[in-house]
């Protein structure tokens, strides 16, 4: 339940869709990135065109979504959403973009996932806002240009790394959104409890903020399942509340979840500490690798539980400690 990525029902929908910041003022953190956006946006104002395509990467649940939902409200444009797997076809795109109103946003997101023939055509609507549109089969074949209303792309990916180079060019501005600083997630936790009427002690939202994995996403989940814990269960929103509510929802001390941890265990117990191979370790949990490798992985790398070399993924002393698991016992099983 508790997965950055792991689909919403329409009721928690509403809700997260309730929180998400509306201008880049209230967004809370990636200050850097705020800045950027806040040139790249007030340029295209004063020069009354559309904004430059936008590339924002980084881990799922960090704001992408959000962001992209910012830079249409804040240049008064309308918005667009898509995703990458869902233009399988040429096709697809062309349907998607000669429907585009003059300066719409459009947002792609998973922009790494598109059919291959549909990045082609991109590249020519992201650079010249025109795109051939090929009619028949075989010899008679004949290409067709259609011109395209002005428009500002903002794509979104967790794995830039998969965009071939032609497309990532194209994008005027590319930002890496970072996992927040638990300081960062206490104001998004603070806020999102104001906009739900949860009444939470200071110390109640850090302890929420230490366990979401730097991720407001999970930040707003925890925080609404402490929020049920204190319907059902009654009591004030002290520590212990917010204590008994995670565990009974098997997250850590540390905010790993039952995926992280099983992927540790997998690596520490039965691997011995690595190395392993992404796809060794994705059968082992019974997960895809490209999950365990944009969602699970990246969090683990940045707390210094898994390192990647090119043999494959190792684990960590921090990780054995975590797992109470010695080098030694590790090595002997
Ligand atoms: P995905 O790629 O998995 O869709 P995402 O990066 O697009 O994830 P969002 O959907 O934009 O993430 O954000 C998830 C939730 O976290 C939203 O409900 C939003 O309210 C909240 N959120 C994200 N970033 C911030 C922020 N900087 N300040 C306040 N709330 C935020």
């Amino acid at each position: 339940v508790l997965d950055a990525d792991e689909p919403l029902d329409e009721t928690e929908l509403a809700i997260e869709g309730a929180l998400r910041p509306a201008s880049l003022a209230e967004f809370v953190g990636q200050q850097k990135v705020r800045g950027q956006l806040q040139l790249l946006l007030d340029a295209a104002r004063i020069q009354q065109r559309p904004a430059d395509h936008i590339l924002l990467s980084g881990p799922p649940g960090l704001g992408k979504t959000t962001l992209a939902m910012i830079v249409a409200h804040e240049s008064g444009r309308a918005l667009r959403l898509s995703s990458g797997p869902a233009i399988q076809h040429a096709g697809d795109l062309a349907a998607l973009l000669s429907s585009l109103t003059p300066g719409e946003v459009l947002f792609i997101d998973e922009v790494h996932r598109m059919a291959r023939s549909a990045e082609e055509m991109l590249y020519l609507a992201m650079e010249d806002f025109r795109i051939d549109i090929m009619v028949g089969k075989g010899a008679g074949a004949t290409s067709i240009p259609l011109d395209l209303s002005p428009f500002t792309l903002v794509g979104a990916t967790t794995r830039s790394g998969l965009l071939p180079n032609p497309l990532r060019d194209r994008f005027g501005f590319t930002a890496h959104l970072e996992y927040y600083e638990p300081e960062e997630l206490e104001r998004v936790i603070e806020r999102s409890a104001a906009m739900l009427g949860v009444d939470l002690p200071a110390a109640s939202r850090a302890e929420i903020a230490r366990r979401s994995r730097g991720t407001p996403r999970i930040a707003n989940r925890l925080l609404r399942r402490v929020r049920d814990f204190i319907v059902v269960r009654g009591g004030g929103g002290d520590t212990t509340t917010v204590d008994a509510a995670l565990d009974l929802y098997d997250v850590d001390g540390i905010g790993l979840d039952r995926l992280d941890r099983a992927v540790l265990d997998a690596l520490v117990r039965r691997f011995r500490g690595g190395p392993v191979g992404l796809s060794t370790l994705a059968v082992a949990v019974g997960e895809e690798a490209e999950t365990i490798e944009s969602v699970v992985e990246p969090y683990l790398v940045r707390i210094g539980f898994v390192g990647r070399t090119p043999r494959g993924r190792i684990a960590m002393p921090p990780a054995f400690a975590h797992l109470g698991v010695s080098h030694l016992d590790s090595a002997l099983r």
